[in-house]
Parts: structure tokens; C-alpha cells; sequence
């Protein structure tokens, strides 16, 4: 079995189908590559998913449920404590507009799902500075989630790593898979100077799963997503609770983010979109005002058209399957403890069948 891609996706599969005893070889790309798994918030995130896809919405559910799990899983193969925190989370309006919005949406899930999306609290201006005192003024309100949580995200990623290659699976970095052939007992794996062959494949290449996906009669339509982070220099334990958009790392720098930006044209960081999430932050924490932002980077998000994650395995070429999603971290527990068992087994449960890329209407070429 070789699993094409070591981002959080990849690696989460690969230390799951290990875990399983199947011992994967992992063919990844190069520093260079567009990474999300580098570039990520760290939410482990349920508030608010899954609108109009109530399978999504229980999905993350699901994952969210079952990250202590994994936490601890990790924990006993690499020794790592990859800093979970599940201890609820807000959400900041800064208009009455904002907050109508995001209230609608959350009552639309829970009606979705009919009640199964996780509960959360609608809270005014008055009601969110009483549990949060040093919250500005310009907040008018804030949506509250019990169940939402975050980690160390590169600890994560490194855990991740670590533990697969423990449990047996072979890491191949700068073996970027160019074509894949599909041949009468498995697919052909054609790099710059190798050519594999594997009975069975994972496609978990991130963004490039968009390109390789018809070459084994599947498809991943992805759409443009940018988003842009902040951190500022390490101070003491500040914000006593985890936003949507501001949290305090467990190293002690407050990360600022995330943008969701269409124009895809260039990786840079903009001090525009910069000044917006800081502008946004302090209004949130006026108490941020006194901190240095000491670095901001961007990533691309991989996400589908409608944002709900793609499972799959290929009709014409059942050997191989298909995962791609934002949300890597929220999902890394189901990846590893779900869908890795399944893949190990040869098969994808029909409760994935809503994940197929056959919900977009794309042919599915070869
Ligand atoms: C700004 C931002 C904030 C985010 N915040 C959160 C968050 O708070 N919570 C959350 O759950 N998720 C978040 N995400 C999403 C999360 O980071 C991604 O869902 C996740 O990292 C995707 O992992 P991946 O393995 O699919 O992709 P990637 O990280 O892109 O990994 C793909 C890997 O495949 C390799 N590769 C590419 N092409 C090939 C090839 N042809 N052959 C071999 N290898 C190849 C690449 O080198 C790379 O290592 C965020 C993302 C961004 C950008």
C-alpha cells in the first residue's frame, strides 16, 4: 500500500492503516510544496460545520469526540503530548449583522442535524463580558461551543510522523509522484527518478490530489482558499479561553487569524490583510495592543467547492482511494482511527458514500 502525500492527511491515514498492520510506504513532496499542514490554526473545531451537510457537521462531531482518543494513542507510541485543550470556544461578532448570521447558521445546523450537531450558546455583549471581563466593547455578542478545542498543531504533525514510522511505515520525502499508470495488478508510480509499483494506493497529496485524482478515475474539484495568520512574541498565560480567531498557543504566542481569501495568484503575506486581523483582534482584546506580531505567514487551504471533505474509493480502479479536506486537524482522529481501518480493509463504508466527488457531477476520467 503506498499513501501518496505525509501532510496531516496522509500521515494520520498512514499511522491508522499501521496501527492496522498494514505498513504503508509514504511518498511526500518537497519544502517547497504548498503545505497546509504547515500553516494551519490548530482548531480542533465543530462550531458551525456542516451547513447544509449535516453529515459533515456529525463527521466533525465524530472527530472532535474521538481526539482524546488519538491524544493518547499518540501518546503511547512516540511519548509526545500534542497540548489538546477541548474546553469549549467563542465566537466574536463585532456587529449585530455578524452575530444574526452566525446564529441563523448554527440554528440551521442544529435543525440539520436534527439536534445532533453539538449545542452552543447565543450569547449578547452583556452575557460574553461577564464570562470573559477583559473582552472589548466592540463586541456585541458571541456564539459559544463546549465541545470545540485546539492543539499544537506542528507537535501534531511531528507526532504523527514519528509514530508511523515507528509502527513500520517507510517515509519517502522528495518522491513526488508525477503519473500514475494503472496496470493489470496495481498502479504505476512514476517520480522524477523512481517508478514504484503498489497494489493499492491513497491519494493524500493535498492540493495536487486535484491533478492526480483522473489518472486513477477519480476526481477532486478544489477551489481557491488562502488564509493568512499572525503570531505575536511569547507572553504569560493571557486569554483564559480559545476563539475562533485568536488563540494563545501553548509556547505562549497568541496566533491572530485566519483570512479566507479567493486570489490564490501569490503565497506572500499581505500587511494589508495583516492590519485587518490585528484591527479585528484588539477590538476583540484591547489588551493585544501591547504585543509585538513577530511573524505571519499564509497557507492554501485544501478545500473542495463546498467545503465538506472528499472520501472515495475508485469505481473503475477499486485499489484506489481518495481523502482530501480542510480541517485536517479536526478530522486527524477519524482519518486515523476511521477511515484508515476501513481502507486497510479494502472498502469504504456506505455512511462515506455522502463524501463521494460524485456529489459535484464531475466526469470521472482515466
Ligand atoms: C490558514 C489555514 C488555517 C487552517 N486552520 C485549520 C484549523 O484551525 N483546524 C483544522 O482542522 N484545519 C485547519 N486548516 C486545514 C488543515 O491545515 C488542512 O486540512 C490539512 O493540513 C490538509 O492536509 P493534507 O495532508 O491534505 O495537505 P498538505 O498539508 O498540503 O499535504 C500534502 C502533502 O502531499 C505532498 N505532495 C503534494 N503533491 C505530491 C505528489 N504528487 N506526490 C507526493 N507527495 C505530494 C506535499 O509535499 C505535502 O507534504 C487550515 C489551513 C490553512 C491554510
Amino acid at each position: 500500500m503506498t499513501v501518496i502525500g505525509g501532510g496531516l492527511v496522509g500521515s494520520a491515514i498512514a499511522w491508522g492503516l499501521a496501527r492496522f498492520g498494514v505498513q504503508p510506504l509514504v511518498l511526500d513532496g518537497a519544502d517547497l510544496d504548498l503545505r497546509a499542514s504547515r500553516a494551519n490554526f490548530a482548531l480542533v473545531w465543530v462550531q458551525g460545520k456542516g451547513l447544509h451537510a449535516p453529515h459533515y457537521a456529525m463527521w466533525s462531531r465524530k472527530s472532535a469526540e474521538a481526539w482524546p482518543i488519538l491524544a493518547d494513542a499518540l501518546s503511547d507510541d512516540t511519548g509526545l503530548d500534542v497540548g489538546l485543550l477541548q474546553q469549549g470556544a467563542f465566537t466574536f461578532a463585532l456587529s449585530d449583522e455578524e452575530l444574526d448570521n452566525a446564529r441563523a447558521d448554527m440554528e440551521t445546523i442544529a435543525k440539520e442535524t436534527a439536534g445532533g450537531a453539538p449545542a452552543f450558546e447565543v450569547l449578547d455583549g452583556a452575557q460574553t463580558r461577564q464570562r470573559l471581563p477583559h473582552v472589548g466593547t466592540d463586541v456585541v455578542g458571541a456564539i459559544y461551543c463546549a465541545a470545540d478545542g485546539h492543539v499544537n498543531a506542528l507537535r501534531l504533525f511531528h507526532a504523527l510522523h514519528m509514530a508511523m514510522t515507528k509502527r513500520g511505515a517507510a517515509y519517502r520525502p522528495r518522491h513526488a509522484v508525477r503519473t500514475i499508470q494503472p496496470v493489470a495488478d496495481g498502479f504505476v508510480l512514476k517520480g522524477d527518478d523512481f517508478s514504484i509499483l503498489s497494489h493499492r494506493i491513497v491519494l493524500a497529496a493535498g492540493l495536487d490530489n486535484e491533478r492526480l485524482a483522473p489518472m486513477v478515475g477519480l476526481a477532486c474539484p478544489l477551489k481557491r482558499s488562502k488564509g493568512q495568520i499572525l503570531v505575536t512574541e511569547k507572553c504569560k498565560p493571557f486569554l483564559s479561553c480559545l476563539t475562533a480567531t485568536i488563540r494563545q498557543a501553548d509556547e505562549g504566542g497568541i496566533m491572530i487569524g485566519d483570512s479566507e481569501e479567493t486570489d490564490t495568484s501569490a503565497i506572500a503575506a499581505s500587511s494589508e490583510i495583516s492590519a485587518v486581523l490585528a484591527s479585528r483582534a484588539i477590538r476583540v482584546f484591547p489588551a493585544l495592543a501591547d504585543l509585538n506580531v513577530v511573524r505571519s505567514w499564509t497557507g492554501f487551504r485544501v478545500k473542495t467547492a463546498d467545503g465538506v471533505p472528499i472520501y472515495e474509493r475508485s469505481e473503475r480502479y477499486p485499489g484506489a482511494f481518495i481523502a482530501a479536506c480542510h480541517s485536517g486537524v479536526t478530522l486527524a482522529a477519524n482519518h486515523a482511527l476511521v477511515v484508515a481501518p476501513q481502507i486497510a480493509a479494502s472498502r469504504l463504508d456506505a455512511t462515506l458514500s455522502a463524501f463521494s466527488a460524485g456529489r459535484f457531477n464531475v466526469e470521472q476520467t482515466s
